[in-house]
């Protein structure tokens, strides 16, 4: 599945956020000694099982551990759907929530599934 089904034409893109910059001072807040490895490598055991079973590997290696074992996966969150978010795993998946009614936002969450680091990447409305 392409990432970019979640965030549909450039053009449309209002209302993404990107987190890069939290996810750089997550990371360095470890380089630096201000957060330990079990405060950044905490995926709880839900996300590691979708990351090992729906996520989209990525071309980045992990900033913590620097294996190649990172992963993006990705949440939709909205009405009907679980208070935890519904996993994405299939273009077609998306499709069906862009057809409901009310708001719906795509949350791309790394993971790597060596460290258990996770963090954020972007959110961006379902539309
Ligand atoms: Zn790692």
């Amino acid at each position: 599945m392409s990432r970019d089904a979640a965030s549909a034409a450039p053009k449309r893109r209002t209302g993404a956020l990107d987190y890069g910059l939290a996810r750089e001072r997550t990371i360095h807040a470890y380089k630096t000694g201000e957060a330990t490895r079990s405060e950044v490598c905490d995926a709880q055991s839900e996300l590691m099982r979708n990351a090992l079973n729906c996520g989209v590997p990525s071309a980045d290696r992990c900033p913590i551990c620097k294996a190649n074992s990172v992963v993006e996966v990705l949440y939709v969150f909205g009405p009907r759907l679980p208070a935890g978010g519904r996993c994405i795993v299939t273009n077609k998946d998306l499709e069906r929530i862009r057809r409901w009614q009310g708001d719906f936002v795509a949350y791309d969450v790394e993971v790597c599934t060596d460290c258990k680091w996770n963090h954020l990447l972007r959110t961006n409305p379902v539309i």
